[in-house]
């Protein structure tokens, strides 16, 4: 394996540095980086100023706005934008949705919805989960029935991140109850979050932000041409889907500018005659998460090098699994940075705390939920048992 960039690719990542570092706002990418509820209106405007520069969307089809990278130049382009701290585009719309309708929406599917979900005019939200079905997501029971030409969906979805912002929802129905296999029945539906009968209700987190909500559909009336792909045949689709969710889970570069910024604040925090950072436990704890954090790049460009076309390679479930871990593990040790400073726990305009110390302790609970969501880690060992190791259950 090459470790270092070929002269073509270095420019390409130098390209890359220059526009997230330059053509994006300082300020946007500050208030990105110190962490807290994120703003809509931020997220807008970097994925429009992305895609006007044509970066908002590069693994689409070229038609569609995406480029024809390599996998390598695509690694370079999100490490480049996690380090520079800029928003990325809105996951739902841009690896999610997206990539959906560009393979399996009809034409005018596409031309009505590809062009404003590259440039955030239209939110998407997931509606996929819900209350026991989340894991075992086959088990949905939200139903659509079939009356004229418009579906009549009833039921509910749970855990919808930034429901509350979203335009549109792209969701998974039972479409045929009667269906052989549960896994049959299924048909991907997208609907206006405006149309009548749809409820939105918060879910209060533990880190006291609104991140995730509940969504309830009571005879809620959708166009018949807003069911994508084919009828029953929506498990596919998901599964394709579910596939890209989880090739975006390993951070690298949000999770190095944490550890960076963590590394900071251990060289400016008092301890006996020096610093934290040169207390030999607080120094080995760096090391050792420096470590499995190079082993983790290389781990993900090893990836990307063996990932053919769309169709993401099977180990990218130990992305997901290693990266939340040591997402996890950072905001763990910036905690223990902190000390007591970050039980202190309030709003940085109310408190003479630093910013970084009183947002230590909801961030960490915050990101509790990245072993959870795209697949619980659970699950992950499971397809890394039976899909890689070939281990029978
Ligand atoms: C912050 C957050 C945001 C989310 N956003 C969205 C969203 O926008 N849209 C959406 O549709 N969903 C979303 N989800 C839902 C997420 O995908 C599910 O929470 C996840 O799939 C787990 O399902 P569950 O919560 O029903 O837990 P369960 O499936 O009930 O799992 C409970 C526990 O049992 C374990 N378990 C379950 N099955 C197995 C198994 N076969 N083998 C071993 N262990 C197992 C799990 O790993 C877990 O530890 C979000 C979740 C969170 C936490």
């Amino acid at each position: 394996m090459r470790l270092q960039l070929s002269d073509e690719d270095a420019a390409f990542q130098q390209q890359m540095r220059d526009f997230f570092t330059t053509e994006i706002p300082a300020d946007l990418r500050e208030r990105w980086a110190s962490g807290g509820e994120v703003s809509a209106d931020d997220i807008r405007e970097s994925q429009r100023l992305l895609n006007a520069a044509g970066l908002a969307v590069p693994h689409w089809p070229v038609e569609w706005g995406g480029k024809d990278w390599t996998q390598l130049q695509r690694h370079l382009y999100l490490q480049e934008m996690q380090a520079a701290s800029v928003p990325p585009p809105l996951a739902f719309n841009a690896s999610m949705v997206g990539p959906v309708i560009a393979t399996f929406g009809s034409q005018e599917q596409k031309e009505r919805f590809l062009p404003a979900t590259a440039n955030l005019d239209i939110w998407w939200c997931q509606g996929f989960s819900e209350p026991n079905a989340g894991s075992d997501l086959a088990s949905l029971r939200t139903e659509a029935v079939l009356d004229g030409d418009e579906w009549v969906v009833n039921g509910q979805k749970t855990w919808t991140t930034l429901g509350q912002h979203a335009d549109w929802i792209f969701a998974l129905v039972r479409t045929e109850p009667d269906a052989p296999k549960k896994q049959m029945g299924i048909s991907f539906l997208l609907i206006d979050m405006k149309t009548p009968g749809i409820t939105v209700r918060p879910i209060q987190l533990i880190d006291g932000g609104h991140e995730v909500n509940e969504v309830f559909f009571d005879n809620v009336r959708v166009p018949a041409d807003q069911l994508v792909g084919e009828r029953g045949k929506g498990w596919t689709i998901a599964k394709f889907l579910l596939g890209n969710e989880r090739v975006g889970v390993a951070p690298v570069g949000t999770i190095k500018r944490a550890l960076a910024s963590a590394k900071g604040y251990a060289a400016a925090a008092r301890s006996g005659e020096g610093t934290l950072l040169q207390e030999p436990l607080v120094a080995a704890r760096f090391a050792e998460l420096e470590t499995q954090l190079a082993a983790l790049e290389l781990t993900v460009l090893r990836v990307a090098a063996n990932s053919r076309g769309e169709k993401p390679d099977p180990a990218s479930s130990i992305l997901k699994l290693r990266g939340s871990q040591l997402q996890q593990d950072v905001f763990e040790f910036t905690i223990d940075i902190a000390g007591p400073a970050s039980l202190e726990w309030q709003q940085p305009d109310d408190t003479d705390l630093q910013s970084w110390a009183a947002v230590a302790t909801p961030t960490y609970l915050n990101f509790r939920k990245a072993s959870i969501y795209g697949g619980s880690n659970e699950v992950q060992r499971s397809i890394i048992a039976s899909g890689i190791l070939g281990l029978k259950g």
